[in-house]
Protein backbone atom coordinates (compact mmCIF):
# COMPACT_ATOMS: atom_id res chain seq x y z
CA UNK A 1 0.00 0.00 0.00
CA UNK A 2 1.28 3.78 -1.08
CA UNK A 3 -1.61 5.69 0.64
CA UNK A 4 -1.16 8.73 2.55
CA UNK A 5 -3.25 10.19 5.44
CA UNK A 6 -3.08 13.74 4.24
CA UNK A 7 -1.76 15.52 1.39
CA UNK A 8 0.40 18.03 4.56
CA UNK A 9 2.54 14.46 4.49
CA UNK A 10 4.03 15.16 0.98
CA UNK A 11 5.38 18.02 2.00
CA UNK A 12 9.11 18.63 1.26
CA UNK A 13 11.64 16.02 -0.37
CA UNK A 14 11.82 18.19 -3.18
CA UNK A 15 13.76 17.33 -6.17
CA UNK A 16 17.48 18.51 -6.81
CA UNK A 17 17.41 19.04 -10.57
CA UNK A 18 20.75 19.46 -12.81
CA UNK A 19 20.20 22.88 -14.45
CA UNK A 20 22.36 22.40 -17.48
CA UNK A 21 20.99 24.22 -20.51
CA UNK A 22 20.42 27.65 -18.34
CA UNK A 23 24.14 27.08 -17.07
CA UNK A 24 25.88 25.95 -20.17
CA UNK A 25 28.59 28.53 -20.43
CA UNK A 26 29.64 28.22 -16.56
CA UNK A 27 32.08 26.15 -14.85
CA UNK A 28 30.40 24.32 -11.85
CA UNK A 29 27.53 22.28 -11.40
CA UNK A 30 23.88 23.82 -10.93
CA UNK A 31 21.26 22.49 -9.39
CA UNK A 32 17.70 23.68 -8.17
CA UNK A 33 15.57 22.57 -5.85
CA UNK A 34 12.26 22.06 -7.11
CA UNK A 35 10.16 23.51 -4.27
CA UNK A 36 7.10 24.28 -6.72
CA UNK A 37 6.93 20.35 -6.23
CA UNK A 38 5.45 20.99 -2.98
CA UNK A 39 1.48 20.17 -2.28
CA UNK A 40 0.28 23.67 -2.28
CA UNK A 41 2.59 24.78 -4.64
CA UNK A 42 5.53 26.70 -3.32
CA UNK A 43 8.45 26.17 -0.38
CA UNK A 44 5.61 27.96 2.00
CA UNK A 45 3.93 24.78 2.47
CA UNK A 46 7.22 23.73 4.94
CA UNK A 47 5.83 26.64 6.85
CA UNK A 48 2.80 26.49 7.12
CA UNK A 49 2.37 23.24 8.33
CA UNK A 50 5.12 24.09 10.80
CA UNK A 51 3.95 27.23 12.14
CA UNK A 52 0.51 25.74 12.79
CA UNK A 53 1.78 22.22 14.43
CA UNK A 54 3.59 24.79 16.53
CA UNK A 55 0.39 27.46 17.33
CA UNK A 56 -1.65 24.24 18.54
CA UNK A 57 1.13 22.67 20.69
CA UNK A 58 1.07 26.51 22.56
CA UNK A 59 -2.15 26.15 22.99
CA UNK A 60 -2.82 29.32 20.79
CA UNK A 61 -4.62 28.16 18.08
CA UNK A 62 -7.92 25.84 18.68
CA UNK A 63 -10.55 24.06 16.98
CA UNK A 64 -12.98 26.56 15.16
CA UNK A 65 -10.50 29.05 15.28
CA UNK A 66 -9.01 31.62 12.56
CA UNK A 67 -5.94 31.88 11.05
CA UNK A 68 -5.07 35.77 10.20
CA UNK A 69 -1.76 36.53 8.13
CA UNK A 70 -0.15 38.79 5.67
CA UNK A 71 1.05 37.32 3.26
CA UNK A 72 2.34 37.48 -0.46
CA UNK A 73 0.20 34.79 -1.20
CA UNK A 74 2.44 31.41 -0.98
CA UNK A 75 2.21 31.60 2.93
CA UNK A 76 -1.48 31.65 2.70
CA UNK A 77 -1.90 28.66 0.35
CA UNK A 78 0.95 26.64 2.63
CA UNK A 79 -1.61 27.87 5.62
CA UNK A 80 -4.88 27.31 4.04
CA UNK A 81 -4.52 23.89 2.35
CA UNK A 82 -3.27 22.55 6.41
CA UNK A 83 -6.56 24.77 7.84
CA UNK A 84 -8.81 23.45 5.42
CA UNK A 85 -8.06 19.54 6.46
CA UNK A 86 -8.38 20.87 10.03
CA UNK A 87 -11.20 23.07 10.00
CA UNK A 88 -9.69 26.50 10.79
CA UNK A 89 -10.97 29.91 8.96
CA UNK A 90 -8.50 31.82 7.45
CA UNK A 91 -8.26 35.32 6.58
CA UNK A 92 -5.15 36.84 4.29
CA UNK A 93 -3.84 40.05 4.04
CA UNK A 94 -2.29 40.84 0.44
CA UNK A 95 -0.34 43.74 -0.82
CA UNK A 96 -2.33 44.87 -4.07
CA UNK A 97 1.03 43.94 -6.23
CA UNK A 98 0.40 40.35 -6.33
CA UNK A 99 -0.92 38.43 -9.11
CA UNK A 100 -4.88 38.01 -9.14
CA UNK A 101 -3.73 34.06 -9.67
CA UNK A 102 -2.80 34.20 -5.91
CA UNK A 103 -5.42 35.59 -5.08
CA UNK A 104 -8.24 33.28 -6.87
CA UNK A 105 -6.08 30.30 -5.60
CA UNK A 106 -6.30 31.41 -1.87
CA UNK A 107 -9.96 31.86 -2.36
CA UNK A 108 -10.54 28.79 -3.91
CA UNK A 109 -8.89 27.21 -0.51
CA UNK A 110 -12.05 28.88 1.14
CA UNK A 111 -9.47 32.03 2.40
CA UNK A 112 -11.09 35.36 3.00
CA UNK A 113 -8.78 37.78 1.25
CA UNK A 114 -8.31 41.17 2.05
CA UNK A 115 -6.05 43.61 -0.44
CA UNK A 116 -4.16 46.17 0.90
CA UNK A 117 -2.53 49.64 -1.06
CA UNK A 118 1.22 48.43 -1.73
CA UNK A 119 2.47 51.80 -1.92
CA UNK A 120 1.72 52.43 1.66
CA UNK A 121 4.51 52.90 4.70
CA UNK A 122 4.64 49.52 6.81
CA UNK A 123 3.41 51.52 9.54
CA UNK A 124 0.32 53.23 7.60
CA UNK A 125 -2.65 51.43 9.33
CA UNK A 126 -3.72 50.96 5.74
CA UNK A 127 -0.61 48.40 5.11
CA UNK A 128 -0.82 45.01 4.78
CA UNK A 129 0.69 44.75 8.06
CA UNK A 130 -1.02 46.38 9.79
CA UNK A 131 -4.25 45.42 8.05
CA UNK A 132 -3.81 41.96 9.71
CA UNK A 133 -2.78 42.84 13.17
CA UNK A 134 -6.48 44.94 13.23
CA UNK A 135 -7.92 41.98 11.65
CA UNK A 136 -6.40 39.97 14.43
CA UNK A 137 -7.47 41.53 17.15
CA UNK A 138 -10.63 42.57 16.39
CA UNK A 139 -11.74 38.27 15.38
CA UNK A 140 -12.11 36.19 18.66
CA UNK A 141 -10.19 33.11 18.40
CA UNK A 142 -7.65 34.88 15.60
CA UNK A 143 -4.30 33.72 15.82
CA UNK A 144 -1.80 35.75 13.44
CA UNK A 145 1.06 33.11 12.52
CA UNK A 146 3.13 36.17 12.10
CA UNK A 147 6.12 34.43 9.81
CA UNK A 148 7.99 37.91 9.76
CA UNK A 149 8.65 37.42 13.86
CA UNK A 150 7.63 33.09 14.55
CA UNK A 151 10.91 31.21 15.22
CA UNK A 152 8.88 28.22 14.18
CA UNK A 153 9.59 29.70 10.52
CA UNK A 154 13.32 29.47 10.13
CA UNK A 155 13.17 26.18 12.18
CA UNK A 156 11.09 24.61 9.72
CA UNK A 157 14.15 24.70 6.79
CA UNK A 158 16.93 24.33 9.82
CA UNK A 159 14.94 21.07 10.55
CA UNK A 160 14.21 19.86 7.51
CA UNK A 161 14.95 21.54 4.09
CA UNK A 162 18.57 21.95 5.47
CA UNK A 163 18.89 17.77 6.61
CA UNK A 164 17.10 17.17 3.27
CA UNK A 165 19.29 19.28 1.03
CA UNK A 166 22.78 17.48 2.80
CA UNK A 167 21.60 14.21 2.27
CA UNK A 168 21.22 14.88 -0.79
CA UNK A 169 24.35 15.81 -1.92
CA UNK A 170 26.45 13.64 0.18
CA UNK A 171 27.62 16.93 1.85
CA UNK A 172 29.21 18.33 -1.01
CA UNK A 173 27.48 21.72 -1.69
CA UNK A 174 29.71 24.61 -2.10
CA UNK A 175 27.64 27.51 -2.67
CA UNK A 176 23.95 28.28 -2.08
CA UNK A 177 21.82 31.01 -3.20
CA UNK A 178 18.61 31.71 -2.22
CA UNK A 179 16.11 34.69 -2.11
CA UNK A 180 15.00 35.87 1.18
CA UNK A 181 11.33 37.49 1.92
CA UNK A 182 10.81 36.52 5.73
CA UNK A 183 14.63 34.94 5.60
CA UNK A 184 13.31 31.92 7.16
CA UNK A 185 14.49 29.58 3.97
CA UNK A 186 17.93 31.21 3.82
CA UNK A 187 18.81 31.33 7.39
CA UNK A 188 17.34 27.83 8.65
CA UNK A 189 18.87 26.08 5.68
CA UNK A 190 22.28 27.99 5.96
CA UNK A 191 22.73 27.37 9.90
CA UNK A 192 21.90 23.53 9.24
CA UNK A 193 24.68 23.44 6.79
CA UNK A 194 27.18 25.55 7.74
CA UNK A 195 26.53 24.13 11.59
CA UNK A 196 27.39 20.35 9.64
CA UNK A 197 31.01 21.75 8.15
CA UNK A 198 29.94 21.71 4.56
CA UNK A 199 31.86 25.12 4.54
CA UNK A 200 29.02 26.39 1.96
CA UNK A 201 29.19 29.68 0.73
CA UNK A 202 25.44 31.60 1.10
CA UNK A 203 24.84 33.96 -1.53
CA UNK A 204 21.98 35.81 -0.80
CA UNK A 205 19.68 37.06 -4.03
CA UNK A 206 18.05 40.49 -3.75
CA UNK A 207 15.62 42.33 -5.71
CA UNK A 208 16.79 45.97 -6.42
CA UNK A 209 14.93 47.96 -4.27
CA UNK A 210 15.03 45.76 -1.29
CA UNK A 211 16.86 47.03 2.04
CA UNK A 212 19.05 44.31 2.28
CA UNK A 213 21.17 45.23 -0.73
CA UNK A 214 19.39 48.96 -1.05
CA UNK A 215 20.41 51.76 1.07
CA UNK A 216 16.58 52.83 0.54
CA UNK A 217 13.92 50.88 0.07
CA UNK A 218 12.62 51.20 -3.41
CA UNK A 219 9.52 49.80 -5.65
CA UNK A 220 10.18 46.37 -7.60
CA UNK A 221 8.06 44.09 -8.91
CA UNK A 222 9.10 40.78 -8.04
CA UNK A 223 6.86 39.09 -5.86
CA UNK A 224 7.67 37.33 -2.62
CA UNK A 225 11.75 38.06 -2.51
CA UNK A 226 13.07 40.81 -1.04
CA UNK A 227 11.80 43.49 1.87
CA UNK A 228 11.14 46.93 3.56
CA UNK A 229 12.48 46.35 6.17
CA UNK A 230 14.60 43.64 8.01
CA UNK A 231 12.75 40.57 9.41
CA UNK A 232 13.10 38.70 12.82
CA UNK A 233 12.95 35.86 10.32
CA UNK A 234 16.47 36.37 9.07
CA UNK A 235 19.65 36.19 10.47
CA UNK A 236 21.49 38.54 8.13
CA UNK A 237 25.30 36.94 9.57
CA UNK A 238 24.39 33.60 7.84
CA UNK A 239 24.73 35.46 4.44
CA UNK A 240 28.04 35.52 3.49
CA UNK A 241 27.46 38.24 0.37
CA UNK A 242 24.28 39.39 -1.02
CA UNK A 243 23.91 40.04 -4.98
CA UNK A 244 21.72 42.51 -6.18
CA UNK A 245 19.00 41.57 -9.17
CA UNK A 246 17.08 43.48 -10.98
CA UNK A 247 13.23 42.67 -12.31
CA UNK A 248 14.15 42.68 -15.95
CA UNK A 249 16.96 39.52 -15.37
CA UNK A 250 15.18 38.23 -12.48
CA UNK A 251 11.68 38.06 -15.08
CA UNK A 252 13.87 37.30 -18.55
CA UNK A 253 15.38 34.61 -16.45
CA UNK A 254 12.59 32.94 -15.23
CA UNK A 255 11.36 32.65 -18.99
CA UNK A 256 14.58 31.15 -19.83
CA UNK A 257 13.91 28.68 -17.08
CA UNK A 258 10.77 27.78 -18.59
CA UNK A 259 12.25 27.46 -22.46
CA UNK A 260 15.55 26.04 -21.56
CA UNK A 261 14.72 23.66 -19.25
CA UNK A 262 11.06 23.13 -19.23
CA UNK A 263 10.46 24.60 -15.28
CA UNK A 264 7.90 27.01 -15.08
CA UNK A 265 8.77 28.66 -12.16
CA UNK A 266 8.17 31.85 -10.46
CA UNK A 267 9.78 34.88 -10.62
CA UNK A 268 11.84 34.75 -7.73
CA UNK A 269 13.63 31.53 -8.91
CA UNK A 270 14.54 33.90 -11.56
CA UNK A 271 16.36 36.01 -9.03
CA UNK A 272 18.28 33.18 -7.51
CA UNK A 273 19.38 31.42 -10.63
CA UNK A 274 20.63 34.88 -12.63
CA UNK A 275 22.69 35.10 -8.92
CA UNK A 276 23.79 31.29 -8.85
CA UNK A 277 24.82 32.20 -12.60
CA UNK A 278 26.90 35.34 -11.62
CA UNK A 279 28.13 33.76 -8.20
CA UNK A 280 29.45 30.92 -10.59
CA UNK A 281 31.99 32.63 -12.05
CA UNK A 282 34.28 31.96 -8.71
CA UNK A 283 33.98 28.58 -8.66
CA UNK A 284 35.71 26.14 -10.98
CA UNK A 285 34.41 22.89 -12.14
CA UNK A 286 34.53 20.44 -9.71
CA UNK A 287 32.08 22.95 -7.53
CA UNK A 288 28.20 22.31 -7.04
CA UNK A 289 25.98 25.16 -6.47
CA UNK A 290 22.25 24.58 -5.25
CA UNK A 291 19.87 27.21 -6.18
CA UNK A 292 16.22 27.19 -4.25
CA UNK A 293 13.01 27.76 -6.76
CA UNK A 294 10.31 28.72 -4.41
CA UNK A 295 7.22 28.58 -6.49
CA UNK A 296 5.62 27.98 -9.88
CA UNK A 297 4.77 30.21 -12.93
CA UNK A 298 1.42 29.24 -12.69
CA UNK A 299 1.12 32.38 -10.51
CA UNK A 300 2.33 34.64 -12.76
CA UNK A 301 0.77 33.50 -16.32
CA UNK A 302 -0.74 37.13 -16.72
CA UNK A 303 2.39 38.36 -15.73
CA UNK A 304 6.25 37.10 -16.04
CA UNK A 305 4.81 34.63 -18.94
CA UNK A 306 2.40 37.47 -20.36
CA UNK A 307 4.30 39.09 -23.57
CA UNK A 308 2.05 42.07 -23.05
CA UNK A 309 2.65 42.78 -19.83
CA UNK A 310 6.26 41.99 -19.90
CA UNK A 311 6.40 44.55 -22.82
CA UNK A 312 4.30 47.78 -21.10
CA UNK A 313 6.62 47.04 -18.46
CA UNK A 314 9.42 47.36 -20.36
CA UNK A 315 11.08 43.97 -19.91
CA UNK A 316 11.38 42.77 -23.57
CA UNK A 317 11.39 45.94 -25.24
CA UNK A 318 15.11 45.91 -25.60
CA UNK A 319 15.01 42.28 -26.65
CA UNK A 320 13.59 43.16 -29.61
CA UNK A 321 15.32 45.83 -31.08
CA UNK A 322 18.30 45.33 -30.11
CA UNK A 323 18.21 42.62 -32.25
CA UNK A 324 19.71 42.94 -35.95
CA UNK A 325 17.76 42.98 -39.04
CA UNK A 326 20.19 39.45 -39.85
CA UNK A 327 18.24 37.79 -37.04
CA UNK A 328 14.75 38.96 -38.38
CA UNK A 329 16.27 37.85 -41.83
CA UNK A 330 16.93 34.37 -40.39
CA UNK A 331 13.56 34.13 -38.71
CA UNK A 332 11.27 34.89 -42.23
CA UNK A 333 9.42 31.98 -43.61
CA UNK A 334 11.92 29.37 -44.65
CA UNK A 335 9.60 28.40 -48.03
CA UNK A 336 10.97 31.93 -49.34
CA UNK A 337 13.68 32.42 -52.09
CA UNK A 338 16.83 34.69 -50.65
CA UNK A 339 14.88 37.91 -52.10
CA UNK A 340 11.70 37.09 -54.35
CA UNK A 341 12.18 39.63 -57.32
CA UNK A 342 11.13 40.53 -60.97
CA UNK A 343 12.91 41.96 -63.73
CA UNK A 344 12.36 45.25 -65.26
CA UNK A 345 11.57 43.74 -68.62
CA UNK A 346 9.04 41.39 -67.09
CA UNK A 347 5.47 41.88 -68.93
CA UNK A 348 2.78 43.12 -65.60
CA UNK A 349 0.99 40.07 -66.00
CA UNK A 350 4.23 37.69 -65.25
CA UNK A 351 5.12 40.35 -62.45
CA UNK A 352 1.90 39.82 -60.79
CA UNK A 353 1.94 36.25 -61.44
CA UNK A 354 5.15 36.20 -58.73
CA UNK A 355 3.76 38.32 -56.07
CA UNK A 356 0.75 35.50 -56.14
CA UNK A 357 3.06 32.47 -56.03
CA UNK A 358 4.99 33.82 -53.04
CA UNK A 359 2.50 35.87 -51.34
CA UNK A 360 4.14 39.06 -51.13
CA UNK A 361 2.51 42.77 -51.62
CA UNK A 362 6.24 43.83 -52.64
CA UNK A 363 8.99 43.35 -54.35
CA UNK A 364 12.64 44.95 -55.48
CA UNK A 365 12.95 45.40 -59.38
CA UNK A 366 16.09 44.08 -61.07
CA UNK A 367 17.90 44.14 -64.26
CA UNK A 368 18.64 41.49 -65.70
CA UNK A 369 22.31 40.27 -64.90
CA UNK A 370 24.37 38.47 -67.23
CA UNK A 371 24.42 34.43 -67.09
CA UNK A 372 26.09 32.59 -64.87
CA UNK A 373 26.62 34.99 -62.44
CA UNK A 374 25.30 34.41 -58.78
CA UNK A 375 23.09 36.03 -56.57
CA UNK A 376 21.62 39.77 -56.53
CA UNK A 377 23.70 42.91 -56.64
CA UNK A 378 22.36 45.57 -54.54
CA UNK A 379 23.58 48.18 -57.69
CA UNK A 380 21.28 45.97 -60.25
CA UNK A 381 18.23 47.50 -57.96
CA UNK A 382 15.97 49.81 -60.32
CA UNK A 383 12.76 49.55 -58.97
CA UNK A 384 10.11 48.30 -56.57
CA UNK A 385 6.73 47.28 -57.93
CA UNK A 386 3.50 47.64 -54.87
CA UNK A 387 0.24 45.31 -55.23
CA UNK A 388 -1.20 48.29 -54.08
CA UNK A 389 -0.07 50.74 -57.12
CA UNK A 390 -0.26 47.94 -59.71
CA UNK A 391 -4.26 47.90 -58.16
CA UNK A 392 -4.54 51.88 -58.35
CA UNK A 393 -3.05 51.90 -62.11
CA UNK A 394 -5.25 48.86 -63.21
CA UNK A 395 -8.59 50.82 -62.01
CA UNK A 396 -7.57 54.47 -63.21
CA UNK A 397 -4.92 53.95 -66.08
CA UNK A 398 -6.67 52.24 -69.10
CA UNK A 399 -4.77 51.06 -72.04
CA UNK A 400 -2.02 48.76 -69.81
CA UNK A 401 -2.23 45.39 -72.11
CA UNK A 402 1.56 45.02 -73.03
CA UNK A 403 3.32 47.03 -70.41
CA UNK A 404 6.46 46.06 -68.92
CA UNK A 405 7.60 46.14 -65.04
CA UNK A 406 9.56 49.07 -66.22
CA UNK A 407 6.86 51.01 -67.48
CA UNK A 408 4.63 50.68 -64.17
CA UNK A 409 7.80 50.45 -61.17
CA UNK A 410 8.19 53.20 -58.60
CA UNK A 411 11.44 54.07 -57.30
CA UNK A 412 14.11 51.85 -55.46
CA UNK A 413 12.91 51.28 -51.55
CA UNK A 414 15.11 52.41 -49.18
CA UNK A 415 18.68 50.10 -48.10
CA UNK A 416 19.23 49.04 -44.55
CA UNK A 417 23.00 47.01 -44.07
CA UNK A 418 21.92 43.62 -42.97
CA UNK A 419 24.32 44.41 -39.63
CA UNK A 420 22.15 47.35 -38.40
CA UNK A 421 19.87 46.94 -35.60
CA UNK A 422 15.85 46.25 -36.30
CA UNK A 423 15.37 49.81 -34.44
CA UNK A 424 17.03 51.59 -37.10
CA UNK A 425 14.77 49.76 -39.32
CA UNK A 426 12.14 50.50 -37.60
CA UNK A 427 13.30 54.72 -38.06
CA UNK A 428 13.08 54.01 -42.05
CA UNK A 429 9.73 51.13 -41.79
CA UNK A 430 7.10 54.50 -41.60
CA UNK A 431 3.48 54.21 -42.26
CA UNK A 432 4.15 54.60 -46.35
CA UNK A 433 7.25 53.09 -46.45
CA UNK A 434 5.86 49.43 -45.81
CA UNK A 435 9.08 47.29 -46.68
CA UNK A 436 12.87 48.22 -47.23
CA UNK A 437 16.30 46.18 -48.75
CA UNK A 438 18.52 44.95 -47.04
CA UNK A 439 22.24 44.75 -48.00
CA UNK A 440 25.12 42.74 -47.40
CA UNK A 441 28.65 43.86 -49.05
CA UNK A 442 27.82 44.81 -52.13
CA UNK A 443 24.54 42.19 -52.14
CA UNK A 444 20.88 42.39 -52.20
CA UNK A 445 20.30 39.89 -49.18
CA UNK A 446 16.63 40.33 -48.65
CA UNK A 447 13.66 42.69 -48.37
CA UNK A 448 12.26 43.47 -44.80
CA UNK A 449 8.75 44.50 -43.94
CA UNK A 450 6.59 45.44 -40.74
CA UNK A 451 5.09 42.35 -40.53
CA UNK A 452 8.15 40.59 -41.10
CA UNK A 453 9.59 42.28 -37.66
CA UNK A 454 6.34 41.93 -35.86
CA UNK A 455 6.41 38.18 -36.61
CA UNK A 456 9.43 38.08 -35.29
CA UNK A 457 9.06 40.47 -32.14
CA UNK A 458 6.17 37.88 -31.21
CA UNK A 459 8.32 35.03 -31.92
CA UNK A 460 11.03 35.96 -29.25
CA UNK A 461 11.37 35.39 -25.69
N1 LIG B 1 9.94 33.53 -3.28
C1 LIG B 1 8.62 33.50 -3.16
C2 LIG B 1 7.80 33.40 -4.40
C3 LIG B 1 8.01 33.59 -1.90
O1 LIG B 1 6.68 33.59 -1.79
C4 LIG B 1 8.85 33.70 -0.75
C5 LIG B 1 8.22 33.86 0.59
N2 LIG B 1 7.88 35.19 0.92
C6 LIG B 1 10.24 33.74 -0.94
C7 LIG B 1 10.73 33.62 -2.21
C8 LIG B 1 11.20 33.94 0.22
O2 LIG B 1 11.18 32.93 1.16
P1 LIG B 1 11.49 33.27 2.69
O3 LIG B 1 10.26 34.02 3.22
O4 LIG B 1 11.66 31.97 3.38
O5 LIG B 1 12.68 34.13 2.77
Amino acid sequence: MSVVDSLVDLVGDTPLVRLRNVSANVAPTVLGKVEYLNPGGSVKDRIGLAMIRAAEQQGLLAPGGTIVEPTSGNTGAGLAMVAAQRGYRCVFVMPDKQSNEKIDMLRAFGAEVVVCPTAVDRDDPRSYYRTADRLTEETPGAFQPNQYFNPANPQAHYDVTGPELYRQLGGHIDCLVSTAGTGGTITGVSRYLKEQGTGVEVVGADPAGSVFTSEEAGPYLLEGAGEDFWPATLEPDLVDRWVQVTDRDSFLTSRRMAREEGLLVGGSAGTAVWAALAAAADYGPEATIVTLLPDTGRNYLSKIYNDDWMAANGFLEKVGTAALISDVLKHKRGDLPAVVHVHRQDEVPEAIAVLREHQVSQVPVLERTEPGFEGERITAVVGSLYERALLDRAFSVPGEDGKTVGDVMGPPMPTVDVRETVEAAMQVLTGDQPAVLVSEGPMLAGVLTRSDVLDYLMLKP
